[in-house]
């Protein structure tokens, strides 16, 4: 019997796993996929995520095969806004295996390659377990005061629980990215915004750069049936033309279309819900890996509290959630304005000034 199973052990689950371990519970933590393993997803740590990194002690882990970037650059409409503060774009292969192996150091029991196909009830009906298949085949049940789904946007958790939903929003944007050497760059993670498009530069692990775009999803065909021909011309549109040409893709590329956004209750009977299986958005504004931290290091706080008999867990979790959804409207809907593509100055110092309120937020713990 473990206090916690947690399902995911990505940019959510290791560092709850982590921060429950560190804190004496004991915890399991599962994934079907197996590390080092990349996902759907570009990887801008910026705002508030690399305090906690640094405070986490991972910082120097993490910046060892990925130069902590300087600065952030938006471009919009001939103006350019420079924002100070050190971030980071590790790749995901490079950044979630460093997350796994932190909460397997931290005392946390971690499986790869076992995957969860139910979650156990008692009698009562609050959920007390999972069933999955191990790496050897075997069909396994596993038991716990608490399971809590970090298992992402198709949440196998979310499903089965079926929790309120609230401010959902459609997906309206689709994008390409891939890959690069060559992409003169100087050392600052870089978007660009154009009416109807906005253009990335993220250097990353390894000395090479992820470059990609983002349009309104009635592009997608075109995006789809022309990768190469469309990025080009995007970047060539937004003045990045010249750059783009000196620069060599060295893998596939990726493509996502119309990533929605909603807000799930993320607690009931035996269950929790972190990272994006409870609150998701569009990437534009490259916010989830920071908000799956941020809401990690809330709900290991609000268990450690509530199993320390400090406050009842009903009263922990509600206090869980709502902190999470206050720190995130004000980004969301933000977000969501930027996800419309038609992004003016002022639209770029609203968000220099959220930036700015998150970091005091962190700093101040
Ligand atoms: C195109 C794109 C670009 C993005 N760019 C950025 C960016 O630049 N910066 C940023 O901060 N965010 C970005 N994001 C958002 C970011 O990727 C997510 O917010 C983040 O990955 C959420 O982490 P998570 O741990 O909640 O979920 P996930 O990363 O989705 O991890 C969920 C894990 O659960 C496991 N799992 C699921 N179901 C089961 C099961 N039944 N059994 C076992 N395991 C299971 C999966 O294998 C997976 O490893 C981007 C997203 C997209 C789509």
């Amino acid at each position: 019997m473990y206090d916690a199973i947690i399902i995911g052990a990505r940019c959510a689950g290791s560092p709850l796993g982590m921060l429950m371990a560190r804190s004496g519970h004991r915890v399991l933590v599962v994934d079907r996929a197996t590390f080092p393993s990349d996902a759907l997803s570009t990887h801008a740590v910026t705002g508030d995520a690399p305090e906690r990194i640094a405070r986490w002690g991972l910082w120097e882990t993490v910046t060892a095969r990925t130069a902590p970037t300087q600065g952030t650059r938006f471009g919009v409409q001939g103006q350019v806004f420079d924002i100070p503060g050190v971030s980071v774009s590790p790749r995901r292969t490079v950044l979630d295996k460093i997350l796994v192996d932190a909460a397997r150091e931290a005392g946390a029991e971690v499986r790869e390659g076992f995957s969860v196909s139910k979650l156990l009830r008692d009698d009562a009906g609050a959920v007390c377990g999972i069933e999955g298949r191990g790496s050897n085949g075997e069909t396994v049940t596993e038991r716990a005061r608490i399971v809590i789904g970090a298992d992402g946007r198709n949440s196998l958790v979310a499903k089965e629980v079926a929790p309120e939903e609230y401010n959902a929003l459609p997906g309206i944007t689709c994008g390409y990215y891939s890959y690069f050497e060559g992409y003169p760059h100087d050392n600052r993670i870089e978007v660009h915004f154009g009416d109807g498009l906005a253009c990335f530069v993220f250097p990353t692990s390894d000395g090479q750069v992820c470059l990609g775009t983002e349009h309104r999803d009635s592009d997608w065909e075109a995006l789809r049936a022309d990768t190469e021909g469309e990025v080009a011309r995007s970047f060539e549109r937004l003045g990045l033309g010249e750059a783009y040409a000196r620069a060599k893709r060295v893998e596939e590329w990726r493509g996502v279309l119309r990533p929605a956004g909603y807000f799930r209750k993320p607690f009931g009977p035996g269950w929790a819900l972190v990272g994006d299986a409870g609150y998701l958005k569009d990437p534009i504004l490259g916010q989830g890996i920071n908000d799956a931290f941020r809401d990690a290091e809330l709900l290991a706080n609000a268990l450690h509290a509530a199993w320390k008999g400090e406050t009842p867990l009903e009263v922990a979790l509600g206090g869980y959630q709502q902190a999470r959804d206050g720190a995130s409207g004000g980004v969301y809907a933000l977000n969501h304005e930027f996800s419309k593509l038609a992004v003016t100055p002022g639209h770029v110092q609203m968000l220099i000034a959220g930036i700015e309120m998150m970091k005091q937020q962190a700093a101040a713990g």
